[in-house]
């Protein structure tokens, strides 16, 4: 191990485990091209962690000291993405590999592709950092060192690199002691990085909850300090990171984390109050159950859709305030519609979950009533629809136990099999696709029955 004139660290070859066969072939590809063009060529951030960590990495990010202008023109297969940063995407057949310039959040910078350098220029640029009064960052587009680029990186054990010029690691913020140790801290001052994104403290709890891994005591405080912040981030960005939380595999112990934090109540606040109190003298302990089970089934390989995972979570949660609605005289189709409105407009402008999502979760729950009716009316368009089995799961897991519910179950899953399509026929014209079937379009029988549709999901929550 070396130390540079830097605070950064090399790990030689020989002294750390990572081996290029546990590498993406396309992102070694795209290390080596940059490389034997005399450009630096790093793989950074989560892939350089999860090899550390003997985990298989989600995806691979290369960093060079090339400009995305001359990325471009090393690969035929490469498209600038992104107004503000250009970010070069390689597309292999199976893969698309990140190439970002080294970026910087210092604002001395040597901001201009080298094709611009050729004389002074005089043209007014905008800022390349902005952030808002609350010191929140809008904007960072200034292109900076390797070091920079990992100090802006969110964790230390988020920060470390792979060097393609000689397979060292670099370690310019200590990220290796912590990845040894288990351990989640900030690069800087966490308040100041919190401050900065807001969603970095969601992405503590995930990294937390999915390498068990604990969060270091500053880190934690300046955290707690500041959950109640969260709310600045943009809505449609918290709808990712929730999902890829509760979607984690290890949604219940990120679940736990985000309540312990105050995350969980400043994201969800009408419905962590719901939580809090007892209905009928029950605690509502569903949605931790849900998580165990979402958890269960993606550690087994399994996934849970978007709209089923919110059925599950926030079902218990809509079926009482559709049957609050019921109570007062409102028909059992019209209560659902409204609860999943006044569910949408009270999370929304928070986190924005997509309007059509918030119609498949619709759909889930009132569907239900449909699964009830054995035989059932026309059973092959009920199968046909391609929800068909986040309808069936959902009825499964919620109320599975249930005698009836289960011959019911087993008679969907009988008309189910029947109507199994053929195996897929194998040869090149399957591999060209086979032809959709044709669906044919129902008549609407009541014009008003959907009147609670795209636009009536979104509206507010009535005061
Ligand atoms: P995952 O396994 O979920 O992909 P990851 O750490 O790779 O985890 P990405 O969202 O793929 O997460 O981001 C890649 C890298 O970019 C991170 O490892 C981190 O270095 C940096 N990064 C991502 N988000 C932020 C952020 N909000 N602030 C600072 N750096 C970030
Ligand atoms: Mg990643």
């Amino acid at each position: 191990m070396k130390k540079e004139k830097s605070c950064s660290v090399i790990i030689a070859r020989q002294e750390h485990g990572v081996s290029r066969k546990l590498m993406s072939p396309n992102a070694l590809r795209t290390l080596y091209r940059l490389r034997d063009n005399g450009f630096l060529g790093y793989l950074v951030g989560g892939c350089v962690r999860d090899l550390l960590l003997g985990r298989e990495p989600k995806d691979f990010d290369v960093v060079t000291d090339a400009t995305p202008g001359e990325v471009k023109r090393l690969f035929r297969n490469c498209r600038l993405v992104g107004r503000r940063f250009r970010l070069a995407h390689i597309h292999f057949q199976d893969e698309i590999i990140e190439v970002a310039t080294f970026r910087s959040l210092a604002s001395n910078e040597p901001e201009s592709e080298p094709e611009d350098a050729n004389g002074p220029d005089h043209r007014q640029r905008p800022p390349r950092i902005v952030k808002d009064d609350a010191g929140m960052i809008l904007r960072d587009n200034v292109y900076g060192t390797p070091e920079e680029d990992a100090l802006r990186r969110d964790f230390t054990i988020n920060a470390l690199s792979y060097n393609i010029a000689d397979f060292s690691i670099i370690d310019y913020t200590g990220g290796l002691a912590d990845l040894n140790a288990g351990i989640i801290r900030t690069i800087g001052d966490p308040a100041v990085r919190f401050q900065e994104d807001p969603v970095r403290m969601l992405r503590a709890v995930r990294f937390a909850a999915q390498l068990a891994f604990t969060i270091e005591e500053k880190t934690l405080k300046a955290l707690v300090a500041a959950a109640d912040t969260i709310v600045r981030a943009a809505p449609p960005r918290l709808y990712e990171e929730v999902l890829k939380l509760f979607l984690s595999g290890e949604g219940a112990r990120c679940y736990e984390l985000l309540r312990r934090t105050g995350l969980f109540a400043a994201l969800f606040p009408d419905f962590s109050n719901w939580l809090d109190a007892e209905s009928e003298g029950f605690p509502h302990a569903r949605f931790g159950e849900m998580l165990s089970y979402a958890d269960s089934r993606i550690q087994q390989g399994g996934t849970v859709s978007p709209p089923l995972l919110l059925a599950l979570l926030f079902g218990e949660y809509l079926d009482e305030k559709a049957a609050h609605s019921r109570r007062q005289g409102m028909p059992w189709q019209q209560s659902v519609n409204a609860a999943v409105a006044e569910f949408m407009g009270e999370t929304c402008p928070i986190i924005m979950i997509a309007n059509r999502v918030g119609l498949a979760l619709r759909d889930i729950i009132s569907q239900q009533m449909r699964l009830k009716k054995i035989p059932g009316r026309r059973p092959e368009s009920f199968i046909a629809r391609p929800d068909f089995n986040d309808i069936v799961e959902y009825c499964r897991i919620t109320c599975g136990d249930n005698k009836d519910v289960v011959k019911q179950l087993d008679w969907w899953a009988a008309q189910a099999r029947q109507q199994a399509p053929l195996p897929p026929p194998s040869g090149p014209a399957a591999e060209a696709g086979a032809p959709q079937r044709k669906r044919k379009r129902r008549r609407r029988r009541h014009p008003q029955a959907n009147k609670q549709g795209v636009r009536g999901i979104m509206e507010p929550r009535p005061q």
